[in-house]
């Protein structure tokens, strides 16, 4: 199918592209386009313009400041296979890229599309709730600073206004940290059934801080806090992580569809988190 008539906006600069989005409603941001084009073939959105970020300059690298990583806007999923700065949030990057589509998909889709478009089965937003990133948007008003964790308010819905772009999404080192990244998919480069990300913390021979992020396993990215409250402060054991990965699997309200049941979901979200933090808990070591 073809898309409905559309005008095409390609702006040089931000600035530009700002007040185009501000004067023409009904218009969405290109970026990749691997999400946005498919669903304007299928007439799933037909947009009265689209604004082609992609000639924008300055926002297509990963730069590291401060303990912080920041993703600019036209970073491809491709470039976080080798994101290349030495940190352990880089290992994660790099991991969980190769799970993101197939190679022509990874070569043009972008980060913060991913976050942007929030399919709740996508691998990057479970990552920017883990690892408690921030999303920066810019309007002709000026910039918001989003927290992930209220980013995502449902399937496909975030809490961007239409008269916004996503610039760059902050997202903190893990320094001492180490990650664990575990998922199961009908097949390599789908999008993820379930996958957990398991960031930890350790504290000697016990857990410090634990942090979870799970995709696909409800309708929106979601962080089992409980799971995470109860490995702070306990020895790193076999069963402390299987009661964790209990825990998180019980706190679930596990989405229902054509590919499996919620049931089944809840199985999976169980031993994905044990594989991830055991994972996480093997690279500490
Ligand atoms: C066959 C196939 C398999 C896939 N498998 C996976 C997978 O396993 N995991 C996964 O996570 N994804 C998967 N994807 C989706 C892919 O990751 C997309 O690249 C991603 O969802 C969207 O990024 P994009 O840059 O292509 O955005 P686009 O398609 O250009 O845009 C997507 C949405 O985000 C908006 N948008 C994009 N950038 C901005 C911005 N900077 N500011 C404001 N709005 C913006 C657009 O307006 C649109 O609404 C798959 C896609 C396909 C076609």
């Amino acid at each position: 199918m073809k898309p409905s008539p559309f005008r095409y906006i390609a702006p040089l600069d931000l600035d530009e592209a700002l007040s185009a989005l501000a004067a023409s409603p009904d218009t969405k941001v290109l970026a990749g386009g691997q999400s946005l084009v498919p669903a304007m073939n299928l007439r799933l959105t037909a947009p009265g313009a689209i604004i082609d970020i992609n000639g924008i300059p300055g926002y297509d690298r990963v730069t590291v400041a401060g303990g912080t990583a920041t993703i600019g806007m036209l970073v491809r999923h491709m470039d976080l296979a080798r994101p290349g700065f030495d940190d352990p949030l880089a290992g994660a990057l790099a991991e969980i890229s190769q799970h993101v589509g197939h190679l022509p998909i990874r070569t043009r889709g972008t980060f913060v599309g991913s976050l942007v478009h929030a399919d709740p089965a996508a691998e990057w937003c479970a990552l920017a709730l883990a690892t408690e990133a921030t999303v920066v948007a810019r309007s002709a008003g000026g910039t918001r600073e989003i927290p992930a964790a209220g980013f995502f308010l449902g399937p496909f819905t975030t809490a961007l206004r239409e008269d916004e772009i996503v610039t760059e999404v902050r997202i903190p080192l893990l320094g001492s940290g180490t990650f664990g990244f575990a998922e199961i998919a009908r097949t390599a480069g789908d999008f993820a059934t379930v996958a957990a990300l398991a960031l930890v913390r350790l504290d000697g021979d016990a857990f410090g801080e634990v942090r979870i992020g799970l995709a696909g396993a409800e309708s929106t990215p979601s962080r089992p806090s409980a799971a995470e409250t109860s490995l702070a402060g306990q020895r790193v054991t076999t069963e402390a992580i299987a009661e964790a990965a209990t825990i998180a699997a019980d706190s679930l309200q596990p989405i229902e569809d054509a590919q499996c049941s919620s049931g089944y979901r809840r199985h999976l979200a169980k031993v994905l988190v044990m594989r991830a933090l055991q994972q996480a808990v093997g690279r500490a070591a």
